[in-house]
C-alpha cells in the first residue's frame, strides 16, 4: 500500500502556496495549509484541493507566521489531526519596494517577522515529531533575490539570504535524524506579489529572463513535490533556483 504523506504549507491560500496546496493534493498527500488575512482565498484553495483529490485530508488554518505561538497552535493542529507530519514548506512571505535610506525600523522588523522568524518559528515547532519518527523533508521557499541582492528590497533580501543560512545549517543538524532542508529560490514568478509592476516592467524583466518569460506557481510547486518526495534524500542542504535562468 502507498505511503500517504501529510504536508504543512504556510500561507497556502495564494500564489505558490496555493498551487502548491494543489500540486501536493494531486500527488496523494494530505494536505494542511496556513493563511493570514484572505479567509475566502483559503476556502477557495480547500474546495478546489476537495475537488482534485476526493480521497485526501485537507485542512485550513488561520495562524500568522510572525506570532510563535499561532504556529506552535497550528502544527498541534496539523499533527492532532494527520497523526504525524513528513513536510514542511515554509512558503509565507511579503514583500515591499522601497529604498534602503527610506525603511523605517517597523518596515525592518515586520519583514525579518514574516519572512524569516515564521521559518524558524515553523521548523522548530516540526522538528521533536520529524526527530521521532526519523524523517522529515523541509523547503524554505527564499528567493533569488537572497541569493544575488534586489535593489530596494534590501530588507526582504536579507530576510531571504537568511532562510538560505538557515536551510544550509539546520540541513547538517538534522541530517543523521533522516531529516533533509532545502531552499528553493523563486526568480520572478506571475502571483499578487508582482502587483505592484506594471505590464511594462514585467515586459523587461522577461526580456533579461534566458527563457525569456516570467515564471508560474505552478513550476515553483511541481519542484516542491519533486524535492519533498521520499526518493529525494539524498538532496539536502541545497539552493534550487526556479527562475528561468535570470540567475545562473
Ligand atoms: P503572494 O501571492 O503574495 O502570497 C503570499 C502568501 O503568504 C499568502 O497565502 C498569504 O496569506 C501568506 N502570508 C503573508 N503574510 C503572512 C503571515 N504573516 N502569516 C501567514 N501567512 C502569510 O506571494 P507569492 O508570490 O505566492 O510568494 C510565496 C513565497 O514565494 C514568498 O515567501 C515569496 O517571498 C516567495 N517568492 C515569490 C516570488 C514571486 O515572484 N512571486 C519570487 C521569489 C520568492 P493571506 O492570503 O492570508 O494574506
Amino acid at each position: 500500500m502507498k505511503i500517504r504523506d501529510h504536508v504543512l504549507i504556510t500561507g497556502g491560500s495564494r500564489g505558490i502556496g496555493a498551487a502548491a496546496v494543489l500540486a501536493f493534493a494531486q500527488a496523494g498527500y494530505d494536505v494542511a495549509f496556513t493563511y493570514s488575512s484572505h479567509p475566502e482565498a483559503a476556502c477557495t484553495v480547500l474546495h478546489e484541493a476537495q475537488r482534485f483529490a476526493p480521497e485526501g485530508k485537507f485542512l485550513s488554518i488561520q495562524a500568522d507566521v510572525s506570532q510563535s505561538k499561532e504556529v506552535t497552535r497550528a502544527v498541534s493542529t496539523v499533527l492532532d489531526s494527520f497523526g504525524s507530519l513528513e513536510v514542511l514548506i515554509c512558503n509565507a512571505g511579503i514583500a515591499q519596494q522601497k529604498l534602503f535610506t527610506d525603511l523605517t525600523d517597523e518596515d525592518w522588523h515586520h519583514m525579518m517577522a514574516v519572512d524569516l522568524d515564521g521559518a524558524f518559528y515553523s521548523c522548530r515547532a516540526v522538528l521533536p515529531a520529524m526527530i521521532r519518527q526519523k524523517y522529515g523533508r523541509i523547503l524554505l521557499i527564499s528567493s533569488m533575490w537572497g541569493q544575488t541582492g534586489g535593489s530596494c528590497e534590501v530588507h526582504y533580501s536579507a530576510a531571504k539570504a537568511g532562510l538560505i543560512g538557515l536551510g544550509k545549517a539546520l540541513a547538517k543538524e538534522e541530517g543523521p535524524s533522516g531529516i533533509t532542508v532545502n531552499c528553493i529560490a523563486p526568480g520572478v514568478i506571475e502571483t499578487d506579489m508582482m502587483s505592484g509592476f506594471t505590464d511594462e516592467d514585467k515586459a523587461a524583466l522577461a526580456e533579461e529572463t534566458p527563457v525569456e518569460r516570467l515564471g508560474s506557481a505552478e513550476e515553483v510547486a511541481r519542484t516542491m513535490v519533486f524535492l519533498a518526495g521520499r526518493e529525494s534524500g539524498y538532496i539536502t542542504g541545497q539552493v534550487l533556483g526556479v527562475n528561468g535562468g535570470l540567475v545562473i
